[in-house]
């Protein structure tokens, strides 16, 4: 194992990551932008390196400047966290040229999923099931375009091959409109990705968004840990996720399950990854692969009791997975709600200083957030300040705890989506279960 890492991220993420390595006897070095430098994490890592300003360009995007913190306090590995550089390929590439450890796959890994189209081209390869699609990226020919649409059939999705962060698509329902899309989904490519490629596929009109957990050794080892369902979406962003998915069968997850282990041998992954699939009327449907822990990574955890950012730092320091597939069992249900400091109503966010903040408590309640009595939310970054996770024998009870620690929770002195929140949790159609990706956004769209 590693004696000492750089935790190249902030917030709720890097004091995960800090606690992890802190119940492993892993050293830590807290690299954080002058804004930042009263983090909790920072206070609490044996070391911290401030890298610069608070714009994310200037500090946590900066690769020499986290490389040469890992150099300055002869660190051995670094973990990305999400966001910012966790799925850059070259960041990977410029951490293993300098002589340390990236904690997560190999950079051309990375870089295979990063660009959405050779992912499903592999995933296609590896009999992994993909939505009916394009088959590769689209040209200026017009003609072509509209050939290939109408053989998938409207409505269609135009996507951007390097998006993500639910930017970069764009929805077709008639032939008149989709080379117009194409074009604007190129410039805005372009624009926000640097890259203009698109493609399409079929527009799924009420699927269900479930992903696949798995972790994955350089031995050849891997396995998978369920499904979580985050169809509970807004502008294509998770707001609630849960796992168990309602509804799926023990079967259903072991063969999507079976077919996302054997990707993962055949592409050699290294570390946790997640599968991300529309689900609808009984079939899965591959969309993406994230190549790093994710935000909902908590309900997981819940339900079968692996540490899964313990788990990244021994497949990286190159241990075998000493998990095997028997030992997975899933136990009750959890569901894990974003707290995000914004507006419940508009949505815009709102920085500013928290006076107050109280955390929920009691049985199968767990809160990873990095803010304090103090706190001030700095404009710079993410809205994100913190996740409320609760665990049941059963939803209703994972439901039920969640309502009454969302009620506990104060934040004094910014807004939260927390009334939003709560507001979901008592949704006669959420507390059913098993609702499809528009549903949140109808329901907004309703109560306006
Ligand atoms: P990102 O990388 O930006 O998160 P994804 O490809 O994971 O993009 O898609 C994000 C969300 O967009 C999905 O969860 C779903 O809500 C919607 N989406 C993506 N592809 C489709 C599709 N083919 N049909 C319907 N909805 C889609």
């Amino acid at each position: 194992m590693f004696s000492k890492i750089v935790i190249a991220n902030r917030g709720e993420i890097a004091l995960r990551i800090l606690r992890a390595c802190q119940t492993m006897g892993v050293k830590t070095v807290a690299v954080h932008s002058t804004v930042d430098r009263n983090q909790k994490h920072v206070g609490m890592a044996d070391e911290s390196v401030c890298i610069g300003p608070p714009s994310s360009l200037e500090s946590y995007l900066d690769i020499p400047k986290i490389i040469a913190a890992a150099e300055v306090t002869d660190a051995e590995a670094i973990h990305p966290g999400y966001g910012f550089l966790a799925e850059n390929a070259e960041f990977a590439e410029c951490i293993a040229e300098s002589g340390f450890k990236f904690i997560g796959p190999r950079a051309e890994t990375i870089r295979l999923m990063g660009d959405k189209v050779a992912a499903i081209e592999a995933m296609k390869a590896a009999g992994v099931p993909c939505v009916p699609g394009s088959d590769g990226p689209l040209n200026d020919d017009a003609e072509r375009n509209l050939k290939i649409a109408r053989k998938i059939g409207y409505p269609i999705i135009v996507k951007a091959a390097a998006g993500g962060g639910g930017r970069g698509m764009r929805v077709v329902h008639t032939e008149a409109a989709l080379n117009n899309a194409i074009m604007t989904t190129k410039t805005e490519a372009k624009a926000a990705f640097g890259d203009d490629t698109v493609y399409m596929e079929k527009y799924l009109e009420n699927p269900r968004h479930i992903e696949i957990q798995v972790l994955s050794d350089m031995h050849g080892n891997a396995i998978h840990l369920g499904e979580r369902d985050c169809s509970m979406q807004r502008r294509h962003q998770k707001v609630v996720e849960e796992a168990p998915a309602p509804g799926l069968t023990d079967e259903e997850r072991a063969a999507i399950g079976e077919v996302c282990v054997a990707a993962c041998k055949r592409i050699q992954y290294e570390g946790a990854g997640t599968f991300e699939f529309l689900y609808d009327s009984g079939c899965f449907y591959f969309i993406e692969m994230n190549t790093r822990i994710q935000v909902e990574h908590p309900v997981t955890e819940l339900i079968t009791g692996v540490d899964l950012i313990k788990q990244q730092l021994l497949i990286a320091s190159g241990e075998p997975l000493k998990i095997k597939q028997d030992d997975i069992k899933l136990t009750g249900h959890a569901i894990e709600c974003r707290v995000n400091a914004e507006d419940p109503d508009t949505f815009m966010p709102c920085p500013g200083t928290i006076d107050i903040f109280h955390a929920p408590g009691g049985p199968g309640v767990r809160v990873d957030s990095h803010v304090y009595d103090g706190y001030p939310v700095p404009p710079n970054y993410d809205s994100m300040i913190g996740k409320i996770i609760t665990h049941g024998e059963d939803r209703e009870t994972a439901i039920r705890r969640m309502r009454l620690a969302l009620a506990e929770t104060v934040v004094n002195g910014i807004k939260t989506n927390i009334p939003l929140q709560q507001r979901i949790m008592t949704d006669q159609g959420f507390v059913s279960g098993g609702k499809n990706i528009h549903y949140l956004e109808k329901r907004l769209n309703e109560n306006k």
